[in-house]
């Protein structure tokens, strides 16, 4: 589905922030991407989505496919018409309007009014809390609803795949574990996830398969039940003894 080959960023045409990096998300895959602050795990997901540009980084080597097709350096726009949609860090919503327009927001893109009417209920079935918020503004709304609404307003788009950065940041362990069941669930039915995390005990509980990053290269991947039981990963990434 996404295949990232040989991949090198560079911000301010100085700053080498991924050198080299390689990754594969399978279609219908759950993959966790972890690494320390800094590692380039945002970097990544800006050069999937086309978002360098604002941040003045640039792709100077590699190539993001999808689904085979060569989108290297395509805009923010032509990926979400791609069927790739990204939850940015720090819930990014807009604040000074309700949650119902935020949510329509998302589905900017679509063509069909009746398929953005059944992506609307989809999502207020799969978040309750926003359907009882509905006529809330959304910078009112607690930080577990508002990381809902986040990942709720990128399903509008009806993503084949989704970029989630840090979605448990910030969150208490009882919306973390809510958070889990509903990307499990995203998942479920078809949506395949690039799960970027600093809580890799959550992420690995989901992914069929991890990376980890470290100063913008891949130090190690395998399957997440390997990654669970590896030596390193449990005491820097799961603070096990
Ligand atoms: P975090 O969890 O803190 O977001 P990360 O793994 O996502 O970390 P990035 O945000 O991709 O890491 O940052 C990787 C490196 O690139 C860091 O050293 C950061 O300071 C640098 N960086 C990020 N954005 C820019 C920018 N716009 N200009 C220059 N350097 C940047």
């Amino acid at each position: 589905m996404l295949s990232v080959s040989n991949l090198e960023v560079v911000y301010d045409d100085v700053v080498l922030v991924l050198r080299g990096l390689s990754l594969e998300v399978p279609a219908g895959g759950i993959v966790a991407l972890l690494g320390a602050n800094g590692a380039g795990k945002t970097t990544l997901l800006r050069a999937v989505t086309g978002l360098l540009v604002p941040h003045r980084g640039r792709i100077t080597k590699g190539t993001v496919h999808v689904d085979g097709e060569d989108i290297t350096g395509a805009d923010a726009a032509d990926v979400v018409r791609r069927g790739i949609a990204q939850v940015m860090e720090g819930r990014r919503i807009f604040a000074e309007i309700t949650v119902d327009e935020n949510l329509r927001a998302g589905g900017y893109t679509r063509r069909s009014r009746t398929e953005v009417r059944e992506s609307y209920a989809r999502v207020l079935d799969l978040f309750p809390v926003l359907a009882q918020r509905r006529k809330s503004v959304a910078g009112y709304l607690s930080g577990g609803e508002q990381q809902m609404l986040a990942i709720g307003r990128a399903l509008m788009a009806r993503p084949r795949l989704l970029l989630l950065d840090e979605p448990s940041l910030g969150l208490a362990p009882r919306l973390v574990e809510q958070v889990r069941d509903i990307i499990a669930q995203i998942n479920q039915q078809g949506t395949s996830v690039l799960l970027v995390e600093q809580n890799a005990a959550m992420a690995l509980s989901i992914a069929g398969y991890g990376y980890v990053l470290e100063t913008g290269k891949v130090v190690k991947d395998g399957p997440a039940a390997d990654l669970l039981a590896d030596a390193d990963i449990r005491e820097f990434y799961l603070g096990a003894a």
